[in-house]
């Protein structure tokens, strides 16, 4: 993946986010569910606590998750669906996926 000069804002090239989307085949990234048109891409570590829009921190992720998500980071996400009681309908896998990149 080359290096390209970004503009220093939270805005994703719309090709970049087709490109998201279509990798993660518009499974939402933290519950797992088909996100078809209501698909949105998301920062995995938030823009505003030092993410960036390098695409290996987007993920794609349905419209609900993204909201719920706001500026949280990955890790207190994960906590709060835990106390939402959201937890057993993550897909496990995803989770897995969760605790790999925030270790990273
Ligand atoms: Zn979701």
């Amino acid at each position: 993946m080359g290096r390209r000069k970004r503009k220093p804002d939270r805005f994703i090239e719309p090709e970049v986010r087709a490109k998201v989307k279509t990798d993660a085949e518009y499974i939402c990234f933290y519950c797992g569910k088909e996100t078809a048109e209501d698909s949105t891409v998301d920062h995995y570590i938030p823009f505003s606590r030092g993410g960036s829009n390098d695409e290996d921190n987007l993920v794609c992720a349905c419209r609900e998750c993204n909201e719920l998500k706001d500026d949280m980071m990955p890790e207190e996400f994960r906590l709060f669906l835990y106390n939402m009681e959201r937890y057993e309908d993550m897909a496990y896998g995803q989770l897995q996926k969760i605790y790999s990149r925030s270790g990273s």
